[in-house]
């Protein structure tokens, strides 16, 4: 799925540092191509979030963005096309939100109509001209995800980062007690779904069509998977976005896991 927004629409949502950080990368910057990328490979027991079972979306969707980089620079010669994937300075769901490509949901995802909020988002901003853009959409409000969230992370004035099972998952180091029995009570080696999965917009999304995200696909991490060093790890599971962290994280975490 592909749309776009204009960058003088977008820019009213973005802090000044990343307008800067905009233009820094691209002068003349005009707008933004979002895309959304879908994952949801059907409804499947685990102990890894879904978006990380398949392969890394960062290297998949850079190859993808990689590949509609240049079929616009075959039809556009004298642009310039910049592809993001996680890392930019824009507000990316509120791009996509308002490029047309969905809603912006309470958990902070964008939702789409057809794969709900089991979506990568992905940017090439440009300095092709545009106008397009128009006010975000934002979903229906009922709050099921505030309710579903086991650490209270969301609420009502937001999304609490350090309070997330997914961002605590990630986090390099020892983790509080109070942080491993969430863990344990989620059954999370990796990430977190369950703001997702309450979502009644996600209720009957349609599976993915991306091999990468359907094929080979990674549900469960035991220490049984994780007895190698972790530079041999690192080789493994060099293709997995759950790795990024390295392997001591995924060791440590599995350890809490078991430790039942
Ligand atoms: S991913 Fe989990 S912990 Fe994080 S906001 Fe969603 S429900 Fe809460
Ligand atoms: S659960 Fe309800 S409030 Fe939360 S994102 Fe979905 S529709 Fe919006």
């Amino acid at each position: 799925m592909r749309d776009y927004v204009a960058f003088s629409r977008l820019r009213e949502h973005m802090d000044e540092q990343s307008v800067q950080k905009a233009l820094a990368d691209l002068p003349d910057i005009k707008g933004l191509f979002c895309y959304a990328f879908p994952y949801f490979a059907g409804k499947r027991e685990g102990n890894i979030s879904l978006y990380a079972r398949g392969k890394d979306y960062h290297k998949v969707i850079s190859a993808k963005l990689a590949e509609e980089c240049k079929k616009l620079k075959a039809e556009y010669p004298d642009n310039i096309f910049l592809p993001y994937v996680d890392i930019s300075p824009f507000p990316e769901v509120m791009a996509a939100a308002m490029a047309g490509l969905g809603k912006k949901g309470k958990h902070g995802l964008l939702i789409t109509e057809k794969y709900g909020s089991f979506v990568f988002v992905g940017i090439i901003a440009t300095n092709l001209e545009m106008q397009g853009g128009k006010p975000a959409e934002v979903c229906r409000g009922c709050n099921a995800c505030i309710k579903a969230c086991p650490n209270r992370a969301l609420s009502e004035r937001g999304f609490d980062e350090r309070r997330c099972l997914s961002a605590i998952t990630q986090r390099k180091g020892e983790l509080t007690d109070e942080e491993k029995a969430l863990m344990r009570s989620c059954n999370s080696v990796w990430g977190c779904d369950a703001c997702q999965l309450a979502c009644p917009e996600n209720a009957k999304v349609i599976q993915t069509h991306i091999d990468e995200f359907k094929e080979e696909l990674i549900d469960y991490l035991t220490s049984q998977d994780l007895q190698d060093s972790n530079k041999q790890l690192q080789k493994k599971y060099s293709d997995r976005a759950f790795i990024w962290r390295g392997a001591a994280v995924l060791k440590r975490n599995t350890e809490i896991l078991e430790d039942k």
